[in-house]
């Protein structure tokens, strides 16, 4: 890991206010919840299709990720506002009838702030915030604010049922890149040991701040960057009911093809 090419300026002011450590809890950390529309495993498997409403999944959460019914795009949400980026990758408010098949959204209120200093990639990004993670065996949700020098992402395309597995629905993803793009990202890590549930590390989503376009965060150049962090201790999963998810395949190998197609 090349950490010595640039540094952290860790935010006192912020950090004094909120910084958590591993074992004790906070009297706020109890209300950090992290709500879940299905699992990733069920998407992987082609489960393209839940019960949730963006109306119900925005009494659990002003921020989030995930999908919509039929795998019409990636979704991203921030400041309690939802937005579906289809595969030409033109951003629109979703509208509260819609439903999601996977969907992972928080009530983010960040505990500690990270200024990215330098220019690193995607990689670096991760093994930089592993670093400065208090543990690892918690989720976090994460908000990084900026412009940003590079910014490659994607979108899937819309699925017909019988809906193929994501790794071949993702065949036919669209990829941008843009530069000098100013925008959010927002989104997880997650704790390998939820592997299967969610995605193992870091899932990260990208709006820009005209709110225009976007996608789900392929690679990228990071600096200048305000990186917010928010420890998640609690879970909650609401799994679709449907018979699509009754019978699909959610075996040890959707995980490895989770890996493959979203980290
Ligand atoms: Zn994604």
């Amino acid at each position: 890991m090349k950490l010595k090419h640039y540094s952290w300026m860790i935010s006192l002011p912020l950090m004094t206010l909120s910084i958590v450590l591993p074992g004790r809890t906070q009297q706020n950390e109890k209300l950090t919840v992290l709500f879940q529309v299905s699992t990733i495993s069920a998407l992987a498997a082609g489960v393209y299709d839940g019960n949730v409403s963006f109306k119900d999944l925005k009494k659990h959460g002003d921020f989030g990720l995930g999908t919509v019914n039929a795998l019409d795009g990636e979704m991203i949400g921030l400041d309690g506002k939802f937005y579906q980026i289809k595969s030409n990758g033109v951003a629109s408010l979703i509208p509260d009838s819609l439903k999601s098949p996977f969907a992972a959204v928080t009530f983010f209120k960040p505990q500690k702030s990270i200024y990215l200093q330098g220019k690193i990639n995607y990689q670096q990004l991760q093994q930089s915030l592993d670093k400065v993670l208090p543990t690892k065996n918690y989720a976090y949700a994460i908000r990084i604010q900026g412009n940003f020098p590079v910014l490659k992402f994607r979108s899937v395309p819309k699925q017909s049922p019988p809906y193929p597995p994501l790794v071949e629905a993702v065949k036919s993803q669209s990829v941008f890149d843009l530069r000098n793009v100013s925008g959010t990202i927002i989104g997880f890590r997650t704790p390998s040991y939820m592997q299967g549930v969610n995605v193992n590390g870091y899932h990260l989503h990208f709006i820009t701040t005209d709110r225009k376009t976007g996608g789900h965060i392929l690679d990228g150049q990071f600096q200048n960057a305000k990186v917010e962090l928010s420890k998640i201790s609690n879970i909650e999963i609401n799994l679709p009911n449907t018979a699509e998810f009754d019978k699909a395949d959610l075996g040890d190998g959707r995980a490895a093809e989770v890996n493959r197609v979203e980290r």
